[in-house]
């Protein structure tokens, strides 16, 4: 398997490169048709290309195909160079010939020639509850522990290296969660405290790495900056560190993961602050010539949002939920009143603490923001910065209480 990793990512690099040069030349470069005919002559060419699987090899093509056409769109951009070690994995295409179906279940018909669509389907054994087989070409049967009830139906897999580990992922699009009958909307304030807290009450805690795993992870990390350069200690110990860390990664993804499949089947409609998570998470380090302040601290804070795993909490609710899952624009959804609509500053007494100075109205401050998000509250434009300039009120006497905003009726409340 670490060599069908080897041949993909080579056949991958060596299309980067090819795509690189055709845009150096400001030409078209060639598609995945003509990148196959010339994958057959490379491994006449090539005897250690051509000792490896031709399907493996060519489903690199065909990945890098996609991710070509994605580029707009998928959030990565340009197919970049794969690493040893760090990108390791290869895709397996299904040797089963099945009949295919069309969208309403009857049997896929070729336009012109009448005769039915014949595709792919990827073979899998169930051995006991928890482990399958599955067939890799040149491998032969390969074990897997079972993560979901259903054996998986797919056309495709593609299995990985990481960290050690060898994962299987099977391409299957699963049916959208059906949405309750009750009509119900929540909103959700995402927060470094609380990860996720509800407008009904509920507060969600990410699971983080406890203190004993913490504690690990920094004195391997000691280690390692103490063993000699490029020893096998110092590898060791960047491998301990990366095992500790994946893990905290996988309790990320599994509570994401049960998360939105419950907002999903709870609620029907969903409704996040907008957050702009990259724009949130950029270094304070500033430049030469500015450098920032509190760079460390900010540094600190980053991890934090990121290991809250914000983001991913939404984009799984959306997949699982489609059209089901709104935006609401963020600023003052934590300084507004659920209750009045007076925004103050001063309401805010603590981190957890919400008292309106106006209504008196107390909750926990960041149930009251999640029950803003789920009212569609907030998003006053801010003041700007240079309202002394041509406007009415210097910005020295302008206070720090606004208006009563109106609701979502139209209506003021007071
Ligand atoms: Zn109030």
């Amino acid at each position: 398997m670490l060599l069908h990793c080897a041949h993909a990512r080579y056949v991958w690099n060596l299309a980067v490169e090819q795509h690189a040069h055709w845009r150096r030349w400001r030409r078209p470069a060639p598609g995945f048709a003509v990148q196959c005919q010339q994958l057959t002559e490379a491994r006449r060419a090539n005897e250690w290309l051509g000792s490896g699987n031709a399907d493996v090899q060519q489903q690199a093509l065909k990945d890098f195909a996609k991710a070509k056409s994605a580029r707009f769109t998928s959030g990565f951009g340009e197919p970049t160079w794969r690493k040893k070690y760090r990108h390791e994995g290869f895709r397996v295409i299904g040797t089963d010939r099945v009949a295919e179906l069309a969208e309403d279940g009857s049997p896929k018909l070729n336009a012109k020639t009448g005769r039915q669509v014949m595709g792919r389907s990827v073979v899998v054994h169930q051995l006991n509850r928890r482990w399958a087989q599955v067939k890799v070409p040149g491998c032969g049967w390969v074990r897997f522990r079972l993560t979901r009830t259903a054996l998986p139906a797919a056309k495709t897999f593609r299995v990985t290296l990481r960290n050690g580990r060898w994962h299987i992922a099977f391409a299957v699009v699963p049916a959208p969660v059906a949405a309750p009958g009750t009509g119900e909307v929540i909103g959700i304030d995402r927060g470094v405290k609380i990860t996720a807290a509800l407008s009904d009450g509920q507060k969600l805690n990410c699971p983080q790495l406890t203190v004993k795993e913490r504690a690990q992870v920094r004195k391997h990390q000691r280690r390692a900056a103490r063993a000699p350069k490029a020893s096998e200690r110092k590898t060791a110990a960047y491998a301990k560190v990366a095992q500790l860390k994946a893990r905290e990664a996988d309790r990320r993804k599994d509570w994401c993961e049960k998360t939105s499949t419950m907002l999903a089947r709870t609620y029907r409609l969903v409704r996040f602050e907008k957050l702009n998570i990259k724009n949130m998470t950029r270094s304070a380090g500033g430049t030469t010539e500015q450098p920032g302040k509190q760079v460390r601290q900010k540094a600190g804070l980053n991890r934090a949002i990121l290991a809250q795993g914000w983001g991913l909490l939404r984009q799984r609710t959306e997949h699982k939920a489609p059209g089901r899952v709104e935006d609401v624009p963020a600023p003052y959804t934590s300084l507004r009143c659920s209750a009045c609509g007076w925004i103050d500053k001063n309401s805010r007494k603590s981190q957890a603490e919400f008292v309106c100075s106006l209504c008196g109205f107390t909750c926990n401050a960041d149930t009251n923001a999640a029950t803003n998000i789920a009212a569609g509250q907030g998003g006053i434009p801010r003041p700007r910065q240079s309202a002394g300039a041509g406007g009415t009120t210097p910005p020295k006497q302008r206070s720090s209480v606004r208006e009563p905003q109106p609701t979502s009726v139209g209506i003021p409340l007071i």
